[in-house]
């Protein structure tokens, strides 16, 4: 028997596990894939937004700079990758206002690091972006992060303080019956005194699983484009432009790694499910981006990619203990979602201790997870081939020349108490496979790792089923570029 079960483990659900972690209660966080972090959560922006966006009537408008403040902290307990870099929102127009409606909104959100800059402070920030820039409303602790290394941590910290993670267990109903919840998966059936669900997308579908249908949730799908390794230093902040009704809009930045990002689009015609990409719309986000920095080079393509926001039929985030008792809902959890998932593990805290859970120290919790890899500037090639072709299990090898992982990294990262099923799931703990040549030269190797680890076939064709969608191509962009060129 638990004290409570959560359902759903993207950043939402591990935060929330591993907040609960601090305290002696028994805790099982259900997730129906084969890792954590496989929703919204590992595509988005990762941007740790300033706070300013969002109205302060809405509860996303007052969760977002409280969790935006915890990031430094997490960041030095859980090592997951997070830089304060600033943003900017970029005006091309004389007229301030709409940038001081802005600043007004995060003034009342509490953010105190917002000011409106003219073109010269802009370009002694952003000296390679579109010089006709007349204002910016800059955000000086706004930030980027590594969203599904974020989420791994979280989970990696809550299971060494005693979370139980079951993945590949899919909620299919639940039953309140004697003040308990017998929650039903593909794999098992789990009681619990609470249950906390935050299944993303699917959110809705739980509640109904116990009769609270008050909210639907609507996908919306954006698409993205990333670039190699290097190529967004010349981007030293978060570029956006005036958000419209759809949101954000296109940003331009660079990922904590280095790499430019540009994206993403706003499509409602969607499935939840479909995280494919489409040559039509990334090519307008290029476009878009191309206008803010103009020396996008789409021959440095490596990757496009689709996230899907949960938006719900409330346009907001819903947090509450619903009318079954000891049932809380964590939905609607679009952007800033991911900015906001201290606060809002915070804020379930609280509901669950209002409604009955005890919250006793668990005396024995260790806020530190140490990182899998570290940031450091890539070598030059000729002072690692020596230690590309060493044998497998040698000091020093390197598996992935792209991005230069360690064997020691890929084993480390095998055996932190969550099994890493796929070369997806080792990608997001260590970059492996994730640099100019996509795994074409270290996908055997980083299998020949995880086989030898864990004494068991691997099988490629698991990871195409659980990662392959059909994605736009370098080769597909470019043609479609030259072919608009030519109309
Ligand atoms: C395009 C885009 C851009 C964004 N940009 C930003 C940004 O820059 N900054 C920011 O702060 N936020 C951003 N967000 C929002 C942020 O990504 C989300 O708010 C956040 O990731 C939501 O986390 P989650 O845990 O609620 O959902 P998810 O990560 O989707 O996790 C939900 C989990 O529940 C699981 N699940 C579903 N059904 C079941 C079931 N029946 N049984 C068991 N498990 C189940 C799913 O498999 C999934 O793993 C963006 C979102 C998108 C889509």
């Amino acid at each position: 028997m638990y004290d409570v079960i959560i359902i759903g483990g993207g950043i939402v659900g591990t935060t929330i596990a591993r907040e609960l972690s601090r305290y002696n209660n028994k805790v099982l966080l259900l997730e129906k894939d084969i890792d954590v972090s496989m929703g919204a959560t590992k595509a988005n922006s990762a941007i740790v937004h300033g706070g300013y966006a969002e109205s302060h009537s809405t509860l996303k408008g007052r969760l977002c700079y409280k969790g935006r403040r915890e990031f430094k902290r997490l960041n030095e307990e859980l090592n997951f990758g997070f830089r304060e870099t600033g943003s900017l929102v970029l005006s091309f127009h004389d007229d301030k206002e709409p940038l001081e409606k802005l600043m007004e909104n995060g003034i009342k959100n509490g953010l105190e690091d917002l000011s409106i800059i003219g073109t010269k402070e802009i370009m002694e920030i952003e000296p390679n972006i579109n010089p006709n820039v007349k204002y910016a409303l800059y955000c000086k602790g706004a930030g980027v992060c590594s969203p599904y290394e974020m989420a791994i941590a979280m989970a990696e910290n809550a299971i060494k303080n005693g979370v139980e993670l079951k993945l590949e267990n899919e909620v299919l109903s639940i039953e309140k019956k004697d003040n308990l919840f017998k929650v039903e998966t593909n794999e098992d059936t789990y009681c619990g005194r609470y249950v906390v669900n935050a299944a993303g997308l699917y959110s809705d579908k739980i509640s109904k699983m116990v009769g609270v249908d008050d909210f639907e949730i609507l996908p919306r799908s954006g698409e993205y484009i990333l670039f190699t390794r290097g190529t967004g230093e010349a981007i030293n902040s978060v570029l956006f432009q005036l958000p419209t009704k759809f949101g954000k809009g296109v940003l331009v930045t660079s990922t904590y790694y280095g790499n430019l990002l540009i994206g993403p689009d706003s499509n409602d015609d969607v499935d939840k499910d479909d995280t494919s990409t489409h040559v039509d719309r990334i090519s307008k986000i290029y476009d878009k981006a191309s206008f803010i920095y103009d020396k996008i080079d789409p021959k440095k393509f490596i990757r496009s990619f689709t996230g899907i926001r949960a938006r719900s039929s409330t346009d907001d985030f819903i947090i509450e203990e619903t009318k079954v008792k000891g049932f809380i809902n964590v939905a609607g959890i679009q952007s800033p979602g991911l900015t906001s998932s201290p606060a809002i593990a915070d804020m379930v805290l609280n509901i669950l201790e209002k409604s009955g859970l005890e919250l006793i120290e668990n005396p024995n919790f260790d806020p530190y997870r140490k990182p899998i890899i570290e940031k450091k500037p890539l070598k030059k090639f000729s002072e690692i081939k020596d230690k590309i072709d060493l044998p497998l299990g040698s000091k020093g090898r390197i598996v992935c020349r792209c991005e230069q992982v360690l064997e020691k990294e890929i084993v480390d990262a095998l055996h932190r108490g969550i099994k890493v099923k796929t070369v997806d799931g080792v990608k997001r703990r260590t970059r492996a496979t994730m640099g100019w040549c996509q795994g074409d030269f270290c996908k055997p190797r980083v299998i020949e790792i995880m086989e030898k680890e864990y004494g068991e076939k691997i099988d490629p064709k698991f990871d195409i089923e659980h990662s392959g969608v059909n994605r736009v191509q370098k080769s597909e962009l470019l043609d479609y570029l030259n072919g608009l060129k030519e109309e």
